[in-house]
Parts: structure tokens; sequence; C-alpha cells
């Protein structure tokens, strides 16, 4: 052991990863040491212990602590410093490698315009008025800047610089949730209309000038402070692109004459995200052909024209989140896997804590998602499986979803899938991850009494009722009372 505290690791990237008693228990010390960074409330750039000190306080072997170092680095909680005063720091996380891992996981699983458009109408409208309830002199000048650039650069062919106000406004919010999820909404927007394939020019002027139009009105009404007109323009709003969206459909995917959707990359990401994001297109261009080999590391080092240490860097990521993974040998090279999401979730779910996303923030956007899910669920309650699924759903209201965590997911997780919608579905579980991982952080979990447990039981039982018996107004109500008492507990 040298004074560092920490030895020079070996690349060990031909090891596959295994499920074996080492990676559960590494990935519970993950766990737990990104609990003491949530708890210390992200001091940036303070080291948590040397890799020594580490290994004492959890109580692990080094293997084990290597591994759940890993996973710490994946999520961009913390990063392993070599050398003398080495050890594992905070760092301040970039939710950039995981919202393209959601982008393009939701596009893997097909994704309608109907869904998004969805997505879109619960949160946006919100957005638009939360951001007129809390303007600045600072964002009424990013606004009309927004405005200015979107005229300046109307011109260039590929370009939908209109795309950017929705994120501002989202960003004005405040909310941390908000502004990631209209990213990723429109992400997904600005992907879907590349892919579109050939539109008109004409039609994509006249498409850009009614933008302008209505982005106008919907800055003054910002601006104004008016969040009753800014809400109903943004709904306008959204009706438009949705009737652009529908008229504009894309071929079927892997069919041919599909244009390369292209990621929007933001000025100084690291090379090796640069290469991950090429390497995503390139699978979801080819129609993500599980199985297939990309090509061995030697042709992806000529074809990318980069060095084997990015190469690496980018093949990590790929594999952490699900997308691909380097398998050695003769026949060997990337592989293009099954996408899994859950990775992508958890890195989400860390970045919103760590950007200091509060209750009430996490309540406003539950109650748009859960509420918009619940009004999905009540036109179809006459379905046998409605009923089936939320019954099923309460029976397990005691049964942990992971450990150490208790079941009060199941209802509200089998609510929003039965809306049938996997964009909400998705951003729900990155909402409940990070409500988890805050309360195990504290050292009494609030739901982790009897008492509370059957509390929430009843009270879902009470949403089921009223859903059932066909009560919008009152399920909506018991609805919106439970996520209130939900709030008050994380707190
Ligand atoms: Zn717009
Ligand atoms: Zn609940």
């Amino acid at each position: 052991m040298t004074t560092s505290g920490v030895d020079a690791a070996p690349e060990s990237p031909d090891v596959p990863p295994t499920d074996g008693p080492t990676t559960r228990l590494a990935a519970q010390v993950a766990q737990r040491i990104e609990a003491d960074v949530v708890r210390r409330r992200w001091p940036v750039g303070d080291l948590l212990g040397s890799e020594q000190e580490l290994r004492e306080r959890y109580g692990v072997s080094r293997p084990v602590l290597r591994e759940a170092v890993r996973l710490v680095e994946h999520h961009q909680v913390g990063r392993m410093r070599r050398g003398p005063n080495g050890g594992l720091l905070v760092c301040a996380p970039d939710a950039l490698p995981a919202t393209r891992a959601l982008v393009v996981y939701l596009e893997y699983i097909g994704l309608s315009v109907d869904d998004l458009v969805q997505a879109r109408r619960l949160l946006e409208p919100l957005a638009a008025s939360l951001a007129a309830e809390r303007i600045t002199e600072a964002g009424i000048a990013r606004l009309r800047h927004r405005l200015v650039d979107e005229v300046h650069r109307a011109d260039e062919p590929g370009v939908y610089a209109q795309d950017e106000l929705h994120v501002v406004l989202g960003e004005l919010t405040g909310n941390p949730a908000l502004h990631l999820f209209i990213d990723v909404l429109m992400r997904l927007t600005s992907r879907y209309v590349h892919s579109v394939g050939r539109v008109p020019r004409a039609e994509v002027a006249a498409g850009k000038v009614r933008s302008q139009t209505i982005h106008a009105e919907l800055v003054d009404a910002v601006v104004a402070g008016d969040a009753g007109r800014a809400e109903a323009t943004m709904t306008r709003h959204i009706d438009q692109v949705s009737a652009w969206l529908s008229t504009n459909r894309r071929p079927r995917r892997g069919a041919a004459g599909r244009r390369p959707a292209r990621m929007v990359e933001v000025p100084g990401a690291k090379l090796a995200e640069v290469v991950t994001a090429q390497i995503h297109d390139e699978i979801s261009r080819l129609g993500w052909p599980i199985g297939q080999v990309l090509g061995a590391e030697g042709d992806l080092l000529a074809r990318y024209g980069i060095s084997r240490p990015v190469l690496r860097e980018a093949v990590r990521l790929l594999e952490y989140h699900s997308v691909a993974r380097m398998r050695r040998g003769p026949g060997g090279g990337l592989v293009v896997t099954e996408p899994d999401p859950t990775a992508s979730i958890d890195t989400m779910a860390l970045y919103l804590d760590y950007r200091g996303v509060t209750p009430s923030h996490l309540r406003v956007v539950r109650d748009a998602i859960e509420l918009g899910c619940l009004g999905a669920v009540l036109a179809r309650r006459d379905d046998p499986e409605v009923a089936s699924v939320l019954r099923a759903a309460l029976a397990r209201s005691g049964e942990p979803t992971a450990p150490g965590r208790t079941g009060a997911d199941h209802f509200h997780t089998a609510l929003v899938d039965l809306s049938g919608n996997p964009v909400l579905g998705l951003f729900l579980r990155i909402l409940t991850e990070l409500w988890n991982r805050h309360t195990a952080a504290k050292s009494r979990p609030p739901l982790g009494e009897a008492d509370a447990v059957r509390t929430v039981e009843t009270q879902h039982g009470g949403i089921l009722d009223a859903l059932l018996a066909g009560d919008d107004g009152v399920a909506r109500h018991r609805l919106r009372r439970h996520l209130e008492a939900l709030t008050a507990w994380y707190d």
C-alpha cells in the first residue's frame, strides 16, 4: 500500500459485468456513498476519503470498493483522484449522457407522436405559467434575446432555433425537474422532426414563421407576468405543433429514405461523449439490431479517428447505459445490446438532487403527470384490466421495490403505466427514484413504519374506489391530497 491510498488500477475492460455477490455488494456500497453525498448536500470538490479509508468505512474488500467507485463515477457523483492526496472527490454531475441515453431509449421502445405530444401538453403550459409567475429582469432579457436569435437563424437549413425557447422557459420555472423533462421532450421532438424525411422548403419556412408569431405572444404573456395567458398560449402552440407532427408522420423505423437523426451537441462536450453520441445515432439508424457487431476495436478507432483511451471511455458509457458492449475474442467487437433505462434513471435522479430539487418542485411535476394519467385511466375505467392492475398494485403496497424500500410506488407506477405513455412512466420513475434516495439518506425513513404504510394503503384504496365509481372529481381530489401528504413526509 502506498501513501497515496490508491494503487494504479490496471485497465480491465475485458472483464464482463457479472451479477454475482460482489456486484450486489458493490451496488449497496455505491448507494451508501451516494446517500452520504446527498446528506452532505453535494460538497463539490470535497474528498470523501482515500481508497483505504473508504474500505475501512464500508468494511469491504478492494475489488468490491473499486466496483462501487466505478458506479459512483458513472452516476457522476464522485471521481477517484490518483496519486498523492488521492481519493474519491465529490463531482458536479452532468445530465447530458443520461439525457441522451433516455432519449435514445424512448425512441427504441417506439415512443409515438401522440405520447410525446401528451407529455408536452401536461408539462409545457404548466412551465409557461410558472415562468410568468417568477419572471425577472434577467429572464426577460434572455427570452427577448431568444426571439431575436430565432429570426436571425430562421434561414439556416436544418436549424430549429425555436426549440430553445421551450427549454429556456423550463429553466425559468426554477424547477430543475421541469427543466430536465422539457429538455428531454424537446430533444425527442427535434430528433423526430429531423427524421421525418423531406418536408418542402416552403412548408418548413411557413412553420418557422408560425412559431415566431406565437413565440412572440408567449414571451409577451410571460414578461407581463400573466400566468393564465402564458398557459393558454402555450396550449395553443402545442396544438399547432401536434397538427404539424401528425401531418408529417415519419416512415417506419429502418424504412428507406429515413435520414439519420442528429443529436444536438452542446459545445465543450468531452470527446468520448461526442463519440458515444455518434455510436448511439449509428445504432438508432440501423434500427437497433440487437447482437450485431458494429466493428472490432481497430475498426472503430479508424472510423471515428480517435485514440484508444477515448474509445474505451466511450465504450464504458455505452456499456453503462446498456446500449452496446465490447465482446472479446474471435468475432468480437462492439455488440449492440438490449437497452435498459435503469442506469440513466439513477443518474438523472441524482442529478436532480444535486440541482437542489425541493419537495414542492417534485410535487408540482408529479401532480401534472399523475393527474394527467388519472384522466386517461378514468376514460377507460370499464376495461377490466384497470381494476385488476390497480388492485394488484394495492395488494403489493407492503412489498419492497428494492432492498430497504417500501412498496408505496407500485400504485403510482401502475396508474401511470395504465395510461400507456412510456415517457411519462420514465419521468415518474426518475421522480420516485429521487424520492427514495432522498428518504434513504435520512436516519429514519419516514415510510418505514407500519402506520405510515397503512395510511398510504388507505389513501390508495380511496383513490381506486373513486376511480372505479367514475367519480372524476373525487378521484382527482384524493390523488392530489395524497401527493400533498407524501410531500410532507419527504421533508
Ligand atoms: Zn415553439
Ligand atoms: Zn402513494
